[in-house]
């Protein structure tokens, strides 16, 4: 996928992810173009892999074809004025995506619990004045929490995007989704790890739906990063 998608700017890269078919919806392509991934990555950030987003040689982002895949399936709860919770958040990249799709009346939350990460994704958003206003009005808000209890303070969440792959369902999360509303969650199986698209109906029945396989890196604890 990513030789095919690869672009020299990001206008480029977002037209390959729409010619290639990851990208299908005028909404999500919009949403696309509006977010420079180059404010997000240090090297080749129109190269469809995923970057290093700093802090730790460890920690990869996670490659655009991935976040387009990401971004349709939960597009029916990205309405005008959705709640969001992105779980791992990293560079910031898919919470500046959501914050475009959820409008002035949305608000986006980006979980991450390492902190440096947490400094440098405001400092990201920071680089395009557009973004740097969704911080300042709230619209989009960076917290440094572990990931793995979600955060209920600002919930329930009608999209809840999770970017490391939980160790299982993560029912917590679950709990946290509003009725309706969607999850996209890679879970590790064995030594697999699937794509997982949960949804919530407005009876609160919930629906498990296994996708392809992946490989993200896992949820983890902070600790284990800390002494970098
Ligand atoms: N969402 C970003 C980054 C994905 S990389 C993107 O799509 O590009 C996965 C991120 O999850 C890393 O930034 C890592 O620090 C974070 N992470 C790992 N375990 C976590 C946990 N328990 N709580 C919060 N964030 C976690």
């Amino acid at each position: 996928m990513s030789w095919r998608c690869t672009g020299q700017t990001n206008a480029e890269l977002v037209n390959n992810l729409f010619r290639n078919g990851l990208i299908k919806s005028e909404r999500v392509r919009n949403a696309f173009n509006a977010v420079d991934r180059g404010h997000f990555s240090k090297a080749e950030p129109y190269s469809d892999a995923p970057q290093r987003i700093g802090c730790d040689a460890t920690i990869s982002g996670v490659a655009p074809h991935m976040h387009a895949y990401a971004a349709e399936s939960l597009l029916p709860r990205l309405n005008p004025g959705a709640r969001v919770l992105d779980i791992g958040s990293g560079s910031g990249y898919l919470c500046a995506l959501f914050g475009h799709l959820v409008g002035p009346t949305g608000k986006v939350i980006g979980v991450e619990h390492i902190p440096q990460l947490v400094q440098m994704s405001e400092q990201n958003l920071r680089r395009d004045p557009l973004h740097s206003q969704m911080l300042d009005e709230g619209r989009i808000k960076m917290v440094k929490a572990d990931g793995r209890e979600g955060y209920p303070e600002e919930g329930p969440y009608d999209a809840i995007h999770v970017g490391a792959a939980a160790a299982g369902m993560p029912e917590k999360l679950i709990e946290q989704l509003a009725a309706p509303g969607k999850m996209f969650v890679p879970v590790s199986e064995g030594y697999n790890q699937y794509i997982y698209e949960v949804e919530k109906d407005a009876e609160g029945n919930v629906k498990k739906n296994r996708s392809h396989g992946v490989m993200y890196v896992p949820l983890t604890d902070a600790r284990e990063y800390s002494s970098s």
